[in-house]
């Protein structure tokens, strides 16, 4: 659809919106001459999280929280009908980044596992295409962990608080401000590069808890979401003003979108992924390409995020790179015919059943229709109705009937297929009884559980209600949390993740025992959740049964193969079985799964170690070095392994690199002393010898010494 128009020597890429679509070519003024190559278009990609449509001034909003949206949306194309698959933050991004639907790439709701290395991004593509990439989140749902930092050369996911494990993980977040410095200072070195450049930046302002900075707070006082939207747009501002001074305006993509919306308590849902209203599933879609796309053009026809992946790749001329297979659709057809139709758009959300015991639901939207799939069905006319207040299932039987069709046809056939994922080979019947033993299949459950519309009073109570306790966990008061936890089991229907952390917090509390009940309950309710295989067995761990954490971890193996941490447990596990070939083995895994784990680099250098093999020992333990040059641990583990080899000099060194990192620790002066002793510094040895004495009185071990050292 896009036309090369080489005008002299600048290349412009037009999109075909005036009439028909004719492939031109004009060689003006150097006639004959060769076209220069097309100049490469780099990719700036901006998600909004949390925001609602009818805040943008663009999209109808007179508040004006959005100067520098509204005038992006003057300088390119607006799709006023676009959706997202899942109104939740890590499983939308992953349909945005993949330009697949959740069912198929797998990562259902914020508690999930990795996403899987089959799945390509936008990032992996566009680097193998030569793309510099940086990538710069402003939540914790969309960490390393989550998979979405593969193909980026850069990716800065830190955050205040990170390294605490949380249950309010919505909490761990950067200001946009900081997200925006960060990801100028490595636009504006990419700008100067030879390669062009991805960039994607993600804002979490808008998001739960609603607290803008000044000087938003008060300007939007008593309105504070709306504050959030302001600053975040005035920060959106600065970046896209960064791109005109680099001079890079003219060559950049710019996509800015959400990936959901916010429910203010319409349809009365507080936040999000509840319901799969237009609150929350409708986003603004606005992107620029100077000469590529046409400024202030407005689409009405549907748009969905899996299709911004392959309109970036038709835009920067990548078409061909688009992973095989994907149901998203490159928008630049709609450019050429606004009014166009449009395929189905589909939404889901497991969130009812995952977090409140709910069924789930699958929307479908076509031609301005919704047909939402629940226990009691509903129909909306869009154009008529877009409040969706007037449910029309009743009234619209045949419509109906065929939107449900659609819906099917979308996920493959069955409700049920959609549940398991399309792109996970069909398990065989012993598995997947498994499976379902564990809750995974769960459409039909899903289905035959209340529907969310009876239960979305009672779930915004119990939200309140468990929010204390989630506070108390954060804050380390794991007592207080786990009555919490308690409580709000009691009171009926608990998510899976109250579970899991009533779980994390026995452990916390040194209770093994009573963790495994809840941590099982969690692992049952969500399987995909490996964090709560991996407690599960940290509780089995605890109280000596090893068989029943390797089975643990077996089984979130089938879910999760490439977690290395699941590797990593089970080499835990095997060591305490005393079974070493397999201990090394599960390590081993590990490593090669990720290089960049400290952990994992010491277990195999004690491994190594046992086994006679020292030089490999070092080699691992200099490779966790590496990786945490502040170790004190790490440092005396080599300075054993040096000292059993003979090269008491060395080993000093090392003991002293580990004293002076914790001085306070007598084991290490004690060490130290004797590696100075036996390389003969006698002198030096009982100076570290009297550290070890004065930090521990009654070490015994460190007395004898000193009185041999002192002996002669
Ligand atoms: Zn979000």
């Amino acid at each position: 659809m896009l036309i090369d128009l080489v005008i002299g020597r600048r290349l412009l890429r037009v999109a075909a919106v005036f009439g028909v679509a004719v492939a031109v070519l004009l060689l003006s003024g150097s006639q004959g001459a060769p076209a220069a190559a097309p100049a490469p278009v780099n990719v700036l990609l901006v998600t909004i999280d949390t925001l609602r449509v009818d805040r943008v001034g663009a999209y109808g909003s007179r508040a004006g929280l959005t100067p520098a949206m509204d005038a992006l949306a003057k300088q390119g194309v607006v799709f006023e009908q676009a959706t997202v698959p899942v109104p939740l933050t890590r499983p939308s991004h992953v349909s945005l980044l993949t330009g697949k639907l959740p069912f198929q790439h797998g990562i259902r709701d914020n508690f999930s596992f990795s996403l899987g290395a089959g799945h390509r991004t936008l990032a992996e593509v566009l680097k193998a295409r030569g793309y510099a990439t940086g990538g710069f989140v402003g939540a914790f749902m969309l960490n390393a962990q989550s998979g979405l930092n593969r193909g980026f050369d850069e990716f800065d996911d830190e955050f205040d608080g990170a390294g605490r494990q949380s249950a309010l993980i919505a909490e761990h977040q950067r200001l946009a401000g900081e997200v925006e410095r960060r990801a100028e200072t490595w636009i504006e070195r990419a700008a100067s590069g030879s390669r062009p450049f991805f960039a994607w930046v993600h804002f979490y302002d808008p998001h739960s808890p609603y607290d803008p900075p000044p000087p938003y707070r008060a300007r939007h006082a008593g309105r504070p979401y709306d504050g959030e939207v302001a600053y975040t747009d005035s920060v959106l501002g600065r970046l896209i003003a960064r791109l005109d001074r680099l001079g890079v305006r003219g060559r950049t993509l710019l996509v800015v979108t959400s990936d959901h919306g916010e429910g203010l308590n319409d349809h009365g849902e507080a936040e999000h992924g509840f319901f799969l209203y237009e609150t929350t599933v409708r986003v603004p879609l606005i992107m620029r390409l100077a000469g590529s796309l046409p400024a202030g053009l407005r689409i009405p026809r549907e748009a969905r995020s899996i299709d911004v992946l392959p309109t970036i790749l038709e835009l920067v001329g990548a078409s061909g790179a688009a992973p095989p297979g994907i149901p998203g659709r490159s928008l630049v057809t709609a450019v050429a015919d606004p009014g166009g139709p449009a395929p189905p758009s589909y939404a889901e959300t497991l969130f009812p059943r995952l977090h409140f015991e709910c069924a789930d639901l699958r929307s479908i939207r076509l031609d301005g229709w919704k047909y939402i799939e629940a226990p009691r069905p509903e129909l909306y006319d869009l154009r008529g109705d877009p409040g969706e207040r007037t449910n029309l299932y009743a009234r619209e039987g045949r419509r109906a009937a065929s939107l449900r069709s659609r819906l099917l046809d979308s996920l493959g056939g069955s409700l049920e297929a959609g549940v398991v994922g399309a792109t996970r080979p069909a398990p065989d019947a012993e598995t997947q009884r498994k499976l379902a033993s564990l809750g995974y299949v769960s459409g039909s459950r899903g289905s035959a559980g209340a529907d969310p519309k009876d239960s979305i009073a009672p779930f915004q109570a119990y939200t309140r209600a468990v929010r204390g306790a989630f506070e108390a966990y954060d804050r380390g008061d794991l007592q207080t949390a786990a009555s919490g936890f308690e409580a709000a089991i009691a009171g009926g229907r608990a998510g899976f993740d109250v579970y899991f952390y009533l779980g994390a917090a026995y452990l916390g509390l040194g209770q093994a025992e009573r963790a495994v009940a809840p941590l099982q309950e969690a692992t049952r309710r969500n399987a995909s959740y490996t964090p709560a295989a991996i407690e599960l067995a940290g509780a089995y761990v605890r109280l000596n049964r090893a068989d029943d954490a390797t089975a643990v971890l077996r089984a979130a193996l089938s879910s999760d193969a490439g977690n290395f941490q699941l590797h990593s447990h089970l080499g835990y596990a095997a060591r305490l079985r005393r079974d070493l070939a397999l201990a090394r083995q599960e390590y081993e895994t590990a490593r090669e799964l990720n290089p960049g784990d400290f952990d994992v680099r010491m277990n195999l250098s004690s491994i190594y170690r046992d086994a006679g093999d020292a030089p490999r020992a070092l080699e691992e333990v200099e490779a966790a070095l590496g990786i945490r040059q502040d170790s004190a641990d790490a440092y005396n583990h080599k300075g054993m392994l040096l000292g059993g080899a003979g090269s008491f000099l060395e080993a000093a060194r090392a003991f002293e690199r580990a004293a002076s990192l914790s001085p306070k620790n007598p084991q290490f002066w004690f060490n130290l002393g004797l590696a100075r002793f036996r390389e003969g510094d006698r002198s030096a040895a009982a100076d570290s010898l009297r550290r070890a004495l004065a930090l521990k009185p009654d070490f015994a071990e460190a007395r004898a010494l000193l009185a041999q050292v002192a002996g002669k």
